[in-house]
Formats: C-alpha cells, structure tokens, sequence
C-alpha cells in the first residue's frame, strides 16, 4: 500500500493490487496483536490510498497459481511483489513437528483469524507455555496468553482464539533466548509495554545476568532496555495472575515427550550442562522466512528475491529482470517496523519511475481495459473494493459497537458478504470503464 501510494504520486499512473485473500492489509490485519488497535489504525490510510481513482483491488486470486507473473506483465509495465516473508523460520531439533509444538506467527495469525490458521490445535490446557526466541513476535504472543480475556474481547480478537484463552489453563508463558539479556531481540517500546499490562519475571541468575549486561553495555539504547529488566520481579515471588518469565543463555536442543510434546530439553548457551522445562505447548519464535516467487529468482539463504533497490536480479546475468520489483520483507528479509516498509517502498517505486522514464520498461501488450475481462475470466470469483467494503461494513456491525469489528474467519463468509455489495449504476460503471 505504501508503494501504491507512492506511484500514485506520479501523474497518469494506475496501480492494481492483487491480493491471495478475500481481504486486504497482511500483517496489519493478520499480524498484529488485537490488543494494538492503534497500530492497526494505519489502515485508515490505506483504506484513502485505495480510494485515489487511479487504484483497483483484485482481492481473492492467487498471482503464481490463477495468473502468471508473465500474464501480469502483458497487462502492466511492472509488477511489484510487495508479499512479505509468509513462512516461518523453523527450529531443526528432534522433537519439532509434535503435537503440542508450533510456531509464534502460526499462533499469531490463528488469533487474529487468518482463514488458514482458524483450525490450527492450540492446546491452553496445561500451566506452562514455553516459546524459544525472545523477539517481538514472542513478546506478543506472551502478552496474549497471559491477559484478561475480558480485556482482549473488546478487540477484534477472533471468536475462536477468544474462547479458547477464557478456558485456558495457562498460568506462565516462558520466553526463553539463546543469549543473554545485552542480547535481546525485542525492541525497547514493546518491553515497556508488555510490563504496563502484564506481570514479567526473572529468575535470581537472570537478574544476575541484567546486572553483569548492564556493567558492560555502551549502547545508550541497549541500556535503556537493560535498566527496565533491572526493574522485573522476582520469579519466587507468587503469582496471582497468569505471568511472563524471561529466560536466558538457553540452547534449544530437543522437544520432549513422546506422543505429545512435555517441554525442551535446552543446554545452558557456550556449557554441558542441560536444563529442562516443562511445558504443555512449545512454540518456536525465531522469525519469520520469505517464499520462492513463482517465474523470479530467489536467494535461498537469506529467502529474499535478490534484488538491487527493488530492482529484482538475475542472479546468472547480474542485470535487472525487465519490469520486476520488490518491496518489503521479501526485499530486505523479516526486520523492522510497519513504517520501515514505507521508505523501502519509496525506494523501489523511485527505481521503477527512474527505469520507466529512461525506457526500460516495454509497454503492455494489452488495453488497460482488457484487464478487468483477463481477470474475472480467469477467476470469476474476484473481489474488488465494493466487495471489499462489504465485508469490511459487515465485520464492523457484527462487533456491535462493542468491538472494531467480529472478523470472518472463513473465505466463505467472506465471500458470501462480499456478495451483499451492491451493484453500482449503470452510469458509474460507463464511468468506472471509460477511466480504465
Ligand atoms: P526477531 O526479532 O528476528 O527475533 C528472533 C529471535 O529468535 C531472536 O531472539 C533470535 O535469537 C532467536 N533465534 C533465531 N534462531 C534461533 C535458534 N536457532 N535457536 C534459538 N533462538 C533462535 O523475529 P520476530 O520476533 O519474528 O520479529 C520479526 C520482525 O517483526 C522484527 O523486526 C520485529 O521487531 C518485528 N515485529 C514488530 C512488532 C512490533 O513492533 N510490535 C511486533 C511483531 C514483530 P538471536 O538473536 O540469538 O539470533
């Protein structure tokens, strides 16, 4: 959406956006917590952007299945690949892949109702959860499982996640990392806000680990976040409400259990000397991982399209693939904050316009008229902004006031209320014609 703002600055120039699901916005949807409705109102921006007459949303198609980036080609002078890192990275110990073993951003996306991950088995049933890797996406999940389901049902929290933390049993998340505290991979303002709402603890060799960080540290900011974990409690001390632990200097290397997983088996990071905890569900939170883009080349070790400023790379030839860019985390990998996507895009649309004006994109092969009919024949199914704002109005009403919004969390009812959009005139749709 930045990068279609940004090309919408360009006079003449026409942006369509194609999008897998019924819905648009990723990870500002599906990604972040229900309890930071202010982080998600950036889609009050996105939702102008859309309005610019030059934008068109093809919501529910599939680019690499229903049409080819070839296809998108002959209809664009460009194809901008703005599809984020939609794998998680996976932890390689025995153990990995049983029952009662998952990752972070499956989780994640299970709360905020991503179609995909509504029947995904989230077992709340025992006292302890236990995630490995202390990023935000941790910090997140943590928060969740640990708050006041009371509080998390006036968000847009799914139904399902909803009422299954009112009958969880869990009463400590673990967030267990690798390094010591120095070390930590959430950010300052994310730790400051988890310990506004939430009881966060340390062991005695934790703290002692803070204290021994915080001697050493020069970097201003890493002490900062050092300074606020000086300030946890005490894990001794009794809880009377579900808490976060923060564990450290702690290696992976085996889930336990048999049938089900019972916790990990970690070593203590840079000794031979293991330590066990136990858990009822494991979860891996160790960042998330770009895909291979059907017909684009891809760097398999940093999982991004190779690419110089958006420009993608071939990487036999070293020369830009004509018309291909990308933007985002399959750009640059999984690192920064929603705002971070807005310079980055900034960058790959000003390449694009600069590749553009020196002539280096072919024209298309079709009228921009043609692409409406190419689409829809192709996928009938095709959603389009008033089917979009269908959904939207409808997900907004079922909240009643009380919440943003009640969101579907199957493609059905997503498509059965887009159906309800309603048809433009026969004016408007002359109108809709004559513009493409
Ligand atoms: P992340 O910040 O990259 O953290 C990954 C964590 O996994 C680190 O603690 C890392 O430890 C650990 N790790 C990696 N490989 C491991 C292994 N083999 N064994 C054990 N631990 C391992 O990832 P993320 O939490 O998924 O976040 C992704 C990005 O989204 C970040 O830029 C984050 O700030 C952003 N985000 C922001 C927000 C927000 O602002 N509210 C919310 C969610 C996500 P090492 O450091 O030792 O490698």
């Amino acid at each position: 959406m930045y990068a279609a703002d940004e090309l919408l600055t360009q006079q003449g120039v026409r942006v369509n956006v194609f999008e897998k699901l019924p819905t648009p916005y990723g990870l500002v949807r599906a990604g972040v917590a229900p309890d930071h409705q202010s982080t998600k109102r950036v889609t009050r921006l996105f939702d102008r952007i859309a309005q610019n007459p030059g934008f068109s949303l093809y919501l529910n198609g599939d680019v690499g299945a229903d049409l080819t980036h070839d296809e998108l080609l002959e209809h664009h002078h460009a194809v901008l690949y703005a599809v984020g890192a939609p794998d998680d990275r996976r932890l390689d110990v025995d153990g990995i892949g049983l029952p009662g073993t998952a990752t972070a951003t499956e989780v994640v996306a299970w709360i905020n109702g991503h179609p995909e991950f509504t029947d995904l088995p989230v077992d709340l049933s025992a006292e302890r959860v236990l995630i490995v890797g202390n990023g935000n996406v941790a910090l997140d999940v943590a928060r969740i499982l640990t708050s006041d389901p009371d509080a998390l049902a006036r968000t847009d929290i799914a139904d399902h996640a909803l009422a299954a933390l009112r009958d969880s049993q869990v009463q400590e998340v673990v967030i267990a990392a690798r390094r010591g505290p120095a070390a930590s991979a959430f950010t300052l303002p994310e730790l400051i806000g988890l310990t506004a709402v939430c009881d966060v603890v340390l062991d005695v060799a934790d703290h002692d680990l803070v204290i021994r960080d915080l001697a050493d540290e020069t970097d201003p900011l890493t002490r900062n976040k050092l300074e606020v974990l000086t300030k946890l409690g005490d894990a001794t001390s009794s809880a009377s409400r579900p808490r976060i632990r923060l564990a450290y200097g702690l290696t992976p290397q085996r889930v336990l259990g048999d049938k089900k997983a019972t916790g990990v088996e970690f070593s203590v990071t840079g000794t031979d000397e293991h330590r066990t905890i136990p858990a009822g569900l494991v979860l891996t939170s160790i960042g998330y991982r770009g895909k291979p883009i059907r017909n684009l080349p891809f760097d398999e070790v940093r999982a991004v399209v190779p690419n110089d400023g958006g420009r993608v790379i071939d990487a036999g030839t070293s020369r830009p693939v004509c018309g291909s860019y990308v933007a985002g985390w399959i750009k640059r990998g999984p690192t920064g904050f929603i705002g971070t996507n807005k310079s980055c895009a900034a960058q790959t649309v000003h390449n694009l316009v600069a590749d553009y004006n020196d002539g280096r994109l072919a024209d298309p092969a079709h009228k921009v008229a043609a692409l409406e009919r190419f689409v829809r024949g192709r996928r009938p199914a095709v959603i389009d902004a008033d089917g979009w704002k269908a959904i939207d109005d409808a997900e907004v009403a079922r909240g009643g006031g009380l919440r943003p919004r009640a969101k579907f969390t199957r493609v059905a009812d997503m498509l059965e209320a887009a159906a309800t959009a309603p048809v433009p005139p026969v004016h408007k749709r002359l109108l809709a014609g004559l513009r493409r």
